[in-house]
């Protein structure tokens, strides 16, 4: 028996008894609640579990239950739903977050400025400062931080701070210099270096592929602090209900931590990776994908590669110049003739392919490359738009026509939705964060947080999906209310839909037969509470594979997700 069970199920108040390696589980007396497969929702009494974690049947009102089981979970009257897919998310990174100056609070440059001192002399034995989370826009500055102001406050150590979205990094002076970045020191394909204004003195932020001149300068922490950070991150995600994310971007030395947990009986709840880059896919699959390993635990399908930047960095890649900017239309991190030669390099060994892609015209140029490719490689092929938040509306139906999954992220809708307007202008809002319309085309959706962007916290994406509002409620009637989704669907995209984009709906994604028993207690009816109450959803108990994983009564709270 994994420890992990053992300490979960003696915590649990009664609920269940310490549940043996082998045994049928009946769990009843729930107010279930689970996507059908076929757009629709079924609601049901309580489901049958077999000895090897997975749903053997499922009791609907006045169903005979069976008369010998091993173990009942008697659940009280309590809403239950399938555990909910992360379909984008940065695993090691949401757990580095936990572990280094966080400044995602931040309301201004000054409280920045006074958490970093605060942190850099709580910590004197830190060769560097890293962290991140910071977002200018949410200062209420016009113009991004320097590298001059930083060092007011790191005292000549070297300071890394990576923007909230990741798509670009504040450098100190004393970390400039250690990356050698001068006023000599040219941009590089697909990055800028800000400049000292009137000057070619680097002014401390490095936009996109600028980040990799001070990303491998900076300690790389150690295979330990990576296993911390890794314990780390999957409370989070359990605590937020979320049972399977999908790691975009893994590493090689990702996916030893992975499989140490794996190793270690610690890896609780379901990673799918994606490779960040051909060299990570071909060094973590060789010739191909991994299979499922871990009793589906664990998983690589294919790589993840970056097309353009992120919209508030001025990095996404635009059809017209930015409304706010008319001097750019964004950094494209290469040509089409690239993308598409990466794209066919893993598509030829059957790896699955997913594309960041913000802006119009990196979107349609990875439209273009897919039609051009799925000339040769054929088959289910699921190649993937990470984010597709920026269509242009003559672009979208080519989403469905091509069977192309729509990797998209609620939260950023609630959150970019004043930056975007200023960026796009009100002309080019038609296409953007378009749920509904690329939907429509018969595109699949997957939903994700890209934590540690937004926070892992699918309820709250839930909310924003089905009203387009923010936590204040704001704007009335939703933003672009055109685009908002029915709870059916929006339930489907973190579940059914997900599981989709993993190749994995034979296994994952609903209360079934035949699927992996991945469920959540919960206080809230996801088909009736109103959109605030659904965003506060606190999650009760979290279920992999037949055996509880996580509960709140355990937790006391601790690791519950900011909201
Ligand atoms: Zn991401």
């Amino acid at each position: 028996m994994k420890s992990w069970i053992a300490a979960a199920a003696t915590l649990l108040s009664g609920t269940v008894l310490a549940t043996p390696a082998v045994a049928d589980v009946l769990v009843d007396n729930v107010e279930g609640i689970t996507p059908d497969g076929k757009g629709g929702v079924e609601r049901f009494e309580g489901f049958l579990i077999d000895p090897q974690g997975k749903i053997a049947q499922v009791f609907h009102k006045g169903d005979k239950r069976p008369k010998k089981v091993d173990y009942k979970v008697d659940g009280k009257g309590r809403i239950l739903v399938p555990g909910m897919i992360d379909a984008h998310g940065h695993v090691m990174a949401t757990g580095f977050a936990k572990m280094t100056l966080d400044l995602s609070m931040a309301k201004s440059l000054d409280e920045a400025l006074s958490r970093i001192a605060a942190w850099t002399a709580a910590h004197p034995e830190a060769p560097w400062i890293l962290g991140g989370g910071w977002n200018q826009a949410s200062w209420g500055l016009d113009r991004m931080p320097t590298a001059a102001e930083l060092d007011t406050v790191t005292g000549g150590k070297p300071a890394w701070l990576t923007r909230i979205d990741g798509h670009a990094g504040w450098a100190n002076s004393a970390a400039l210099a250690a990356a050698g970045v001068t006023s000599s020191t040219a941009d590089p394909a697909g990055g800028e270096v800000l400049r000292i204004a009137g000057s070619k003195a680097p002014a401390g932020v490095l936009v996109d592929a600028a980040t990799a001149l001070v990303e491998k300068k900076r300690p790389k922490p150690r295979p330990e602090d990576a296993d911390t950070a890794f314990g780390e991150a999957q409370l989070q995600f359990l605590a937020a209900g979320v049972t399977t994310v999908a790691d975009m971007g893994t590493s090689i030395e990702d996916w030893q931590t992975f499989r140490r947990a794996s190793d270690k009986h610690q890896l609780r709840m379901r990673v799918v990776a994606y490779a960040g880059g051909i060299e990570a896919m071909t060094l973590i699959g060789g010739p191909g994908p991994t299979p499922w390993i871990d009793d589906d635990r664990l998983k690589m399908n294919g790589v993840k590669l970056y097309l353009d930047g992120a919209l508030g960095s001025r990095g996404a890649w635009l059809k017209a110049p930015y409304s706010d900017d008319a001097s750019t239309k964004g950094l494209p991190q290469m040509s089409q003739t690239q993308i598409g030669n990466l794209m066919s390099r893993a598509a030829m060994d059957g790896f699955q392919v997913a594309v960041h892609a913000i802006g119009d015209e990196a979107n349609a140029t990875v439209l273009d490359s897919i039609e051009e490719l799925s000339q040769t490689y054929k088959g289910d092929r699921r190649w993937r738009i990470e984010h597709a938040q920026v269509v242009d509306p003559a672009d979208i139906p080519r989403f469905g026509r091509n069977g192309v999954i729509a990797s998209m992220q609620p939260q950023h809708e609630a959150s970019d939705r004043v930056m975007a307007e200023a960026r796009l202008g009100p002309q080019r809002l038609a296409g953007a964060y378009a749920w509904k319309s690329i939907a429509a085309t018969g595109a699949k959706l997957a939903f994700g947080s890209d934590t540690p962007v937004e926070p892992a916290h699918p309820f709250e994406g839930l909310a924003v999906a089905i009203s387009r509002t923010g936590a204040d409620g704001q704007p009335t009637g939703g933003w672009q209310p055109q685009e908002v989704l029915t709870r059916e669907a929006a339930l489907g995209a973190y579940t059914t839909g997900a599981a989709y984009s993993l190749f994995a709906e034979d296994r994952l994604g609903r209360i079934a037969p035949g699927m992996r028993a991945d469920f959540l207690f919960v206080d809230e009816d996801p088909m009736t509470a109103a959109p605030q109450a659904l965003r506060g959803t606190h999650v009760l108990e979290t279920w992999i594979g037949g055996r509880l994983a996580w509960s709140a009564a355990q937790d006391g709270g601790k690791a519950g997700v900011r909201r």
